[in-house]
């Protein structure tokens, strides 16, 4: 065919009225649509590449204010596997209630005989924007509004990824499993720390390499503290994600800047007081949010921003 005859990338695009976004949304229905129809001899980089589009070209992930503000940046996606001994340290260290990878996928599918070895922790990391950082830095007793609508639109964002990367493991045939978001999770009382849940998203991202938990119990990550995470428990082995850490606080400095910036006095150089940071959401936060922002909500993050660890591993 002459040169005259052939169209490029960019005049198909402009015809078709698809543009760098349209193209996105096109390959993210493809992860789902077509899954079984794609090449997945690397299984890691699929995942990978399932999460990230989500994030990156979705229009789900928006803060849902006039502006329509993207909610996170482009994750970052750790992978750790089902027989990791970590899972049975987090019964003795959480509550023998926290579920490790076997017994919520058991549990989901009423399949026991299934095999740890056989599952793989899928833990992703969504990074707040530049600018709910920047909002949230100026304040020290109530959140910006883009913060509320980050905790509570962003963690919808969070639920529609965790539905997506599901659906996309189902359409290639894989079972798996939100914990966060099925019927085997649940709130409960832990001896050790007041209150605690069957699944925690901090310690499944922890296991999977991204990040040790700092004074306030937020997690550091590579991108920082301020970041909300979520996961998936899959039956497909994939190699774990190395954990560049021996410590579960290794990444924090103790430079004490979220017990200063705490406005509930909640943090302190013994940690993180679940109780009096509880209180300071509800109802303090929460009733300013639906006043001044006009949605249900809640929220704080002061301890994720303008603080040493807010947007990297400090040192
Ligand atoms: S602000 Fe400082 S003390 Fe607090 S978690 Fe971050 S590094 Fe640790
Ligand atoms: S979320 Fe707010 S109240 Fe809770 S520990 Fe962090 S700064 Fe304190």
């Amino acid at each position: 065919m002459g040169k005259k005859e052939g169209i490029s990338r960019r005049q198909f695009l402009k015809i078709a009225g698809v543009g760098a976004a349209g193209m996105g949304a096109v390959r993210l229905a493809m992860g789902v649509a077509q899954a079984g129809q794609m090449d997945v001899d690397n299984p890691k980089v699929w995942i990978e590449t399932v999460i990230k589009d989500f994030i990156d070209y979705s229009p789900e992930n928006t803060l849902k204010n006039k502006a329509n503000d993207r909610a996170f940046e482009t994750p970052l996606v750790g992978f750790s596997g089902g027989d990791d001994p970590l899972w049975e340290a987090y019964k003795e260290h959480v509550g023998p209630f926290h579920l490790t990878p076997q017994e919520i996928f058991a549990l989901t599918f009423w399949n026991w005989g299934v095999r740890p070895e056989e599952l793989t922790v899928i833990s992703w990391i969504l990074p707040q924007t530049a600018q709910t950082k920047a909002d949230n830095r100026t304040k020290d007793f109530y959140p910006s509004e883009r913060w509320a609508r980050a905790r509570i639109m962003g963690e919808e964002v969070n639920v529609k990824l965790r539905k997506h990367v599901v659906a996309s493991l189902k359409a290639k045939g894989i079972q798996s499993v939100a914990p966060a978001i099925s019927p085997q999770f649940s709130i409960r009382i832990s001896p050790k720390y007041l209150f605690a849940s069957t699944w925690s998203e901090r310690h499944a991202a922890y296991a999977s390499g991204l990040g040790t938990f700092g004074l306030c119990d937020g997690l550091i990550t590579p991108v920082g503290k301020a970041m909300r995470t979520g996961s998936v428990v899959a039956r497909i082995r994939i190699s774990p994600t190395p954990r560049p850490y021996k410590d579960h606080r290794e990444y924090c400095i103790l430079c004490g800047d979220c017990v200063s910036r705490c406005p509930a006095e909640a943090v302190t150089e013994e940690g993180h007081d679940k109780l009096k940071c509880a209180k300071h959401l509800f109802p303090v936060t929460s009733n300013y949010v639906i006043r001044h922002f006009g949605f249900k909500g809640y929220g704080c993050g002061m301890c994720q921003t303008g603080v040493s660890c807010e947007s990297k591993i400090p040192s």
